[in-house]
């Protein structure tokens, strides 16, 4: 029997960034006691990384927004595969949920008529990103804990779960370790959370932090949960290419909403040679009216830097494909540029970007006040995760729910930036609250003690192994290298079935895999219990991914490059079967109302 310390919570949240904080501080509200658990320290979280802001149409700096005009953007951003219930309930409810934030004690930039300011994003029609200069996760996580910890929250930090329990199709709580020790800890929970973010650590050249390893897309997919759209990885166009050491690290689409510029290495503004027909007459078609729209001209149509994220990846791809890249494998960003037009640039740069001016100043020895930037597209966010109820967040297994990053449905084939943040704030509250009322409606499961010992049994087989074996770091870049080569921004049927005979063999390497040392702080253990996640999230996503047999949003397939409009009606399901294979099946995506095609319509 292994030694573990039994913490009873009536709802349990794994994961401390927004979407998590947000459902605990919704479910503590309905009197319930809560815990969050993260990997990590409490405020270290993805969340606080964000940096160009939250998308939700408050009108303030243009008064044409509204609800329907997001809810356009998001469906036509996602190539209408979103769950339209969940593009509807977050077009309405996020600008409450910013306000909420701001009496909470965010403290936002403002208007010069002291309101929240909005900036420019890819794919929003209007100016519609709250922030904090190009540090609003910062801004939002603080203000998320400081409300959370005066709820009575409990949080556990250091601390990862292995394993969600279950019994009779419930889940009844967790099976965790803690990182300083290595001891177990068993969290029986009359309801779940799972806020655990993205799956990033799966490639090779990633925005994403160490923790980000798929854990949340796995725990459910092994408890019985329904996984979708794990074909839609997105590679956000703009990651620094140089020095070798930082590549990977974001370059906010804020540069691009302030007036930065994309050019190959013959200068050209390469992204006006290619503008997609669902986006022509929302696009500038002259750089002069891309200037006006950046300054706030009402107009003026937004500039091609400023369409899709799924787009501008590809776009920029081909270019140094083509050998118009520049020195090293990326092409040019420039917002220093904007000093032919304001008298106070650098001033201005410097205060609109400041972690971007420090980033590159400090990583890179590039002053962006004067010198354009070199960036290339890197894996950014996970559009598929947990199927959930659009209303409830409730996930296909009972008291299971998810929300933020590692839930599926609102993004589609493709996220707009700006629209994270507010789906942590509006479906982390919802998660939490029916979280809650699941909670005082159940008592506790049964333990299953058998899937207990079996977990503490497989965390421990590592040390067991014989020493000197094959670690578990060889095995996590063997497997990033191959999801970048294979199963990357360009795929192909072969690429991808060549992974999907790379993965199984990295399956057997990891079961042989041993540790050396203890249970304190052990790195290497660590490592090899994230293996077996990024396996999981690794083949669900070639196996979705082979199965989408079209290219659409961040999806694209050089051997099936049109859209099919027999796939524009279907998402991609992936599920456990009885032998321990993975299913993959095609579901129906639910039908829009008809009030809200017209919405759509209405808003071309
Ligand atoms: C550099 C960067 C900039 C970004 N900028 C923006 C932006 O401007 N606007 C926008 O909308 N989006 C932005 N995004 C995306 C956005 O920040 C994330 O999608 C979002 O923060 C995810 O929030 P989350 O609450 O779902 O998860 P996260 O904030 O990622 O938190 C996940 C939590 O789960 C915990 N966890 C994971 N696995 C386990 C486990 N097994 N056991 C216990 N705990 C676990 C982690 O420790 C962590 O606490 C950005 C992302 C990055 C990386």
């Amino acid at each position: 029997m292994p030694e573990y310390q039994t913490h009873p919570y009536d709802v349990l949240v794994i994961g401390a960034g927004g979407a998590g904080l947000r459902a605990a501080i919704e479910a503590s509200s309905i009197v319930v006691s809560v815990v969050v658990i993260c990997k990590s320290l409490l405020g270290k979280a993805h969340t606080v990384m964000a940096e160009g802001g939250i998308a939700a149409a408050l009108g303030n700096v243009d008064e044409r927004d509204n609800w329907k005009v997001h809810f356009a953007d998001t469906m036509r951003g996602g190539q209408y595969l979103s769950n339209w219930r969940m593009a509807e309930l977050h077009a309405k409810e996020a600008p409450d949920c910013v306000r909420e934030l701001e009496a909470w004690g965010a403290l936002f930039d403002r208007t010069k008529d002291g309101r929240i300011l909005q900036r420019n994003f890819g794919g929003h029609r209007y100016p519609r990103l709250a922030h904090v200069g190009d540090r609003t996760g910062l801004e939002m996580i603080r203000t998320l804990q400081d409300h959370g910890i005066h709820q009575g929250i409990e949080v556990h930090m250091e601390c990862t779960v292995l394993r969600l329990l279950t019994d009779d199709g419930r889940v009844t709580g967790a099976f965790a370790y803690d990182r300083e020790r290595g001891r177990f800890l068993l969290f029986p929970a009359k309801a779940v959370v799972l806020a655990t973010g993205g799956i990033g650590r799966a490639y090779k050249i990633t925005s994403n932090s160490w923790e980000y390893t798929g854990d949340g897309h796995a725990l459910a997919y092994h408890a019985g949960a329904a996984l979708m759209d794990m074909e839609f990885v997105q590679f956000h166009p703009t990651g620094m290419v140089w020095p070798p050491s930082v590549c990977g690290i974001l370059v906010t689409e804020g540069v691009r909403g302030e007036g930065g510029v994309l050019r190959n290495s013959q200068g050209r503004r390469f992204m006006f040679d290619d503008i997609p027909e669902l986006y022509r007459a929302q696009t500038a078609d002259n750089e002069e009216e891309g200037w006006r729209y950046t300054q706030g001209d009402k107009n003026a149509r937004r500039p091609p830097e400023l369409l899709t994220r799924d787009h501008i990846a590809r776009c920029i791809v081909r270019e140094i494909k083509e050998g118009r890249g520049s020195p090293h494998g990326g092409v040019f960003l420039d917002i220093s540029w904007i000093k032919d037009r304001f008298p106070h640039a650098a001033e201005h740069i410097r205060k609109k970007l400041p972690s971007m001016y420090h980033q590159f100043k400090q990583l890179a020895d590039i002053d962006i006040t004067k010198e354009p930037m070199e960036v290339g597209p890197t894996t950014h966010y996970m559009m598929g995760g947990v199927q959930v109820d659009g209303d409830t967040q409730m996930s296909t297994v009972a008291g299971l729910f998810a929300a933020g990053e590692c839930a599926a449905g609102l993004h589609g084939a493709n996220r707009l930036g700006g629209n994270s943040l507010s789906d942590l704030l509006v479906f982390g509250k919802r998660a939490g609250s029916y979280a809650a009322c699941f909670a005082k409606e159940q008592g506790h499961g049964r333990m299953d003690q058998d899937q207990i010992n079996q977990t503490a049994e497989c965390a421990l087989r590592p040390f067991e192994r014989i020493k000197g074996s094959e670690g578990p770091y060889q095995i996590q870049q063997k497997l990033q290298e191959k999801m970048q080569d294979l199963v990357g921004i360009v795929r192909t049927e072969g690429e991808m079935k060549l992974a999907l005979t790379e993965i199984a063999i990295l399956y057997e390497r990891a079961e042989k895999v041993s540790v050396e040392g203890n249970r304190e702080y052990n790195n290497g253990w660590h490592t090899a219990l994230d293996l077996s996640n990024l396996l999981t999230v690794s083949e669900a996503i070639t196996r979705a991914a082979l199965e989408r047999e079209e290219s659409r949003g961040a999806h694209f397939r050089e051997d099936r490059p049109a859209k099919s409009a027999e796939f524009g009606k279907i998402n991609i399901v992936i599920r456990k079967g009885s032998n321990g294979e993975m299913q993959v099946k095609r579901e129906p995506n639910p039908e829009l109302p008809p009030e809200l095609r017209q919405t759509i319509e209405e808003m071309k």
